[in-house]
């Protein structure tokens, strides 16, 4: 039976660490600042944004929503970018996806300034990643490092399999695994038998946004099972992209949803805000 890596205990302390760094700066006279901004009516995003900014307030970090309507122009959410870029009570920069269709994301994206880019999805940042010098790290992906990491289980020379090629967790969360040295396999909806190739995984992380695709048969007794999808079901209960039920009598251990990866991609945003200000503000975090 695998054992339950707790998602919403390890981003509490993750949570808790960030708190203290932010008394710290504060004592110092160094703000830490973040905007999050809205376009439209997307429950789920509504959802985000308010875990956000809970989180904000929570570790003592200042924040700021920017709700815009479903009709904003893409000019009119530049121009808001181009502020929030100049503003100095702000260090951090979160423009809630998917946007609106008549919105280029990728434009958006562009526009954020890379040192205020906490969510780590500017070209420059993402090259940086790449090359592994990097300021942030996207933070599904690093809070995904940070699940694996508390299990004890060494990710040098380890066969990991990444269902899922996007390019805000499938893809970097491979640059992440090969970073630290595990063999890396990406699968995607092209992949021919994605069983097999899964149950050759020490470390199988599931990115796909498909209910329960991740079966027993398609996990190697023992792994680490990372389950990234969040998906609504039609009863309106949120469901992972792994079957827990079955896939926990194979697994060594297994990220639950609720409660496993999303928790740790908040608790990641605070500290990419925090590392924002310091490096914006040339401050350190001064230890006892
Ligand atoms: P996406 O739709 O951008 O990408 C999905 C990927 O899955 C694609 O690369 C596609 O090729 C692959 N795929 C689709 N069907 C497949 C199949 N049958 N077999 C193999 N591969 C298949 O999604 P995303 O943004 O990467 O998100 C994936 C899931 O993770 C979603 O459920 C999303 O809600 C969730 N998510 C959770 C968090 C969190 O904090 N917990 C953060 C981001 C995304």
């Amino acid at each position: 039976m695998a054992q339950i890596i707790d998602g919403k205990l390890i981003s509490a302390k993750v949570k808790d660490q960030v708190k203290e760094q932010v008394e710290k700066l504060n004592k110092q006279g160094v703000s830490v600042g973040l905007a999050v901004v809205l376009v439209g009516n997307n429950p789920a995003s509504r959802v985000y944004v308010n875990s956000k900014k809970k989180a904000c307030a929570a570790v003592g970090i200042y924040s700021e929503e920017h709700t815009l309507p479903e009709e904003t122009t893409e000019e009119e959410l530049l121009s808001l970018v181009q502020k929030l870029n100049a503003d100095k009570k702000i260090n951090g920069i979160l423009v809630q996806l998917p946007l609106p269709r008549h919105i280029d994301e990728n434009k958006i994206i562009n526009a954020i300034s890379p040192e205020k880019d906490v969510d780590a999805f500017h070209p420059q940042n993402v090259g940086r990643i790449m090359i592994g010098e990097f300021d942030f790290l996207p933070c599904t992906p690093a809070g995904i490092m940070e699940l694996i990491a508390s299990t004890g289980v060494e990710i040098t020379g380890k066969r990991c399999v990444v269902i899922g090629r996007s390019n805000i967790v499938g893809k970097p969360m491979a640059m992440l695994l090969l970073h630290k040295n595990g063999t890396v396999t990406i699968c995607h909806s092209k992949t021919q038998n994605l069983a097999e190739i899964c149950r050759e995984a020490d470390i199988l992380v599931a990115a796909v946004g498909v209910p329960k695709l991740v079966k027993k048969d398609m996990v190697k007794p023992g792994a680490v099972v990372i389950d990234v999808g969040m998906n609504r079901l039609d009863d309106g209960s949120l469901c992972g992209d792994v079957d827990f039920a079955d896939v926990q009598e194979t697994a060594g251990y297994i990220t639950p949803v609720p409660g496993g990866v999303g928790p740790m991609t908040i608790a990641m945003l605070m500290q990419n805000t925090v590392t924002a200000a310091v490096l914006q503000k040339n401050a350190v975090v001064i230890t006892d």
